[in-house]
């Protein structure tokens, strides 16, 4: 029985989805004004980790993940950077493109563009408008009233009035509350606009996701995800807007994945204390972004994590342990789900415990060591069923010689001593010839050289010689 934990009722829940076997779900993704950080990778593989788990569990998945291409902070970068809005949407977004797919997080089935979804949000404004939850303020922006929502503030369990309590005091007298927000803004000159019922303007931020949910979802699905950041106000809002245009319930279960810290403190653009993937992922501490991957895994999503490059080795040692049990060791074409399967989608059908998941893999890794050289089947068997259970989490794909020979640095190349592939092949080689020509002095001159520049040999006994960086 798979459990998800809703934030709408605060507990976890068995998934009950609307049409049996099949799971829609839509997370929210990024505004590319700029590069991702590792706050978004946490967001983005967790949710990635979710759609794959759904698909292995046997669900057809339909996921979509937004990307937003038009909001104050778009249009104030472009005019900084003197360069069309999209210009700089559609580099950006390949940048995310490209840091997300090194990070193994897989493609949504849609990615629909705000600005592609322009006419929906018009109707959905309007149909707002006429049932009275929205109106059109004294600046001739549309405004959404909260007050005529009842149920607002249901998924952050609080009162409008301990709401208000917390809002930023109202600059613009144009809104009725200050928990009013915009449906619709009023452009200004040079502004990016489209023509709309109240005049040329642009989407708020929020009524963007209300309508590409309902144009490619419908008004109902399954589950709707994102940062513990956007829990309030975009979610509570895109549900006032939803429900009370729509008349049905919108999404079933929200999920909220946790925030990254740093030295404890939330990671955030706004404190500027945040690190961009590309950089952790060049900054010569990292040998594969499939370990930033692992290191974001080691922890529930619902938790925070806190990002440190003693955490960011610890999963390095964790993740080459497992290509280690992997190395030299054919998986088997057949085999049987032993225990650690069990435990496996034990962890993941509880509210997706990774952590445990992971320690399912560590089992496997344990008792392939025990079995490399004793019983070879049985260790290709558990080689298989390892492999298996990381395609689930998205690790443990790669070569593990590959894997296992890269260096920090980052290409795979050179080692942070210096030594290339290449020349620790040409060092191995000279070792063996002088094991040969029994010249042991030279052989272990040759491997203490190897040792000082990081790299760790393993003699098999068909006298071959595996290496890794240590
Ligand atoms: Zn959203």
């Amino acid at each position: 029985m798979l459990q998800i934990f809703n934030t709408l009722s605060g507990r976890k829940e068995e998934l009950r989805t609307l049409e049996p076997g099949v799971v829609r779900m839509y997370v929210c993704g990024d505004t590319v004004y700029d590069y991702c950080h590792i706050g978004h990778a946490r967001s983005k593989i967790a949710f990635d980790v979710v759609r794959r788990y759904l698909a292995y569990r046997g669900y057809k998945v339909t996921f979509v993940r937004n990307i937003t291409d038009i909001d104050d902070k778009i249009i104030k970068r472009a005019a900084e950077n003197g360069e069309p809005v999209q210009a700089l949407t559609a580099r950006f977004t390949a940048a995310m493109h490209e840091d997300y797919d090194r990070l193994g997080i897989l493609r949504p089935d849609f990615e629909p563009k705000a600005t592609e979804h322009i006419p929906t949000i018009v109707s959905m404004t309007q149909s707002l408008i006429d049932k009275n939850y929205a109106y059109v303020a004294s600046d001739g922006d549309v405004m959404y009233s909260v007050s005529a929502f009842k149920p607002y503030g249901q998924l952050s369990g609080r009162q409008l009035s301990d709401l208000r309590a917390g809002a930023r005091v109202a600059v613009d007298e144009a809104k009725r509350d200050p928990l009013d927000f915009v449906l619709w803004k009023q452009a200004k000159p040079g502004e990016p606009s489209w023509p709309s019922p109240w005049g040329a303007g642009r989407p708020g931020w929020h009524i963007e996701c209300s309508a590409m949910t309902l144009d490619l979802l419908g008004t109902r699905f399954d589950i709707h995800g994102g940062g513990l950041d956007l829990k309030f106000p975009h979610h509570e809002n895109e549900i006032a807007q939803s429900c009370a245009a729509t008349g049905e319930q919108f999404a079933t279960y929200w999920m909220h994945n946790g925030f990254v810290n740093v030295d404890n403190e939330k990671m955030a653009k706004s404190v500027g204390n945040f690190f961009l993937i590309r950089d952790v992922l060049g900054s010569g501490h990292v040998r594969d972004p499939e370990v930033l991957r692992f290191f974001l895994l080691s922890s529930h999503y619902r938790g925070p994590i806190n990002y440190s490059l003693t955490q960011i080795e610890q999963a390095d040692t964790t993740l080459a342990r497992l290509y280690s049990a992997l190395r030299d060791v054919v998986p088997a074409q057949r085999w049987e789900a032993s225990e650690a399967t069990g435990k496996f989608v034990a962890a993941m059908d509880d509210d997706f415990n990774t952590p445990d998941a992971l320690a399912a893999l560590q089992w496997l890794a344990g008792e392939i060591n025990k079995a490399k050289g004793v019983d070879a089947a049985r260790a290709a068997a558990f080689a298989a069923e390892l492999k298996h259970l990381g395609s689930v989490l998205g690790v443990l794909q790669a070569s593990p010689a590959a894997f296992l020979q890269k260096s920090a640095k980052g290409q795979g190349t050179e080692s942070a001593s210096g030594l290339s592939e290449s020349a620790v092949e040409e060092l191995i080689a000279a070792r063996a010839a002088a094991r040969k020509s029994r010249n042991f002095k030279e052989s272990d001159r040759i491997r203490d050289q190897l040792a000082q520049a990081g790299i760790v040999l393993e003699d098999k006994p068909d006298g071959a010689t595996l290496w890794r960086r240590g």
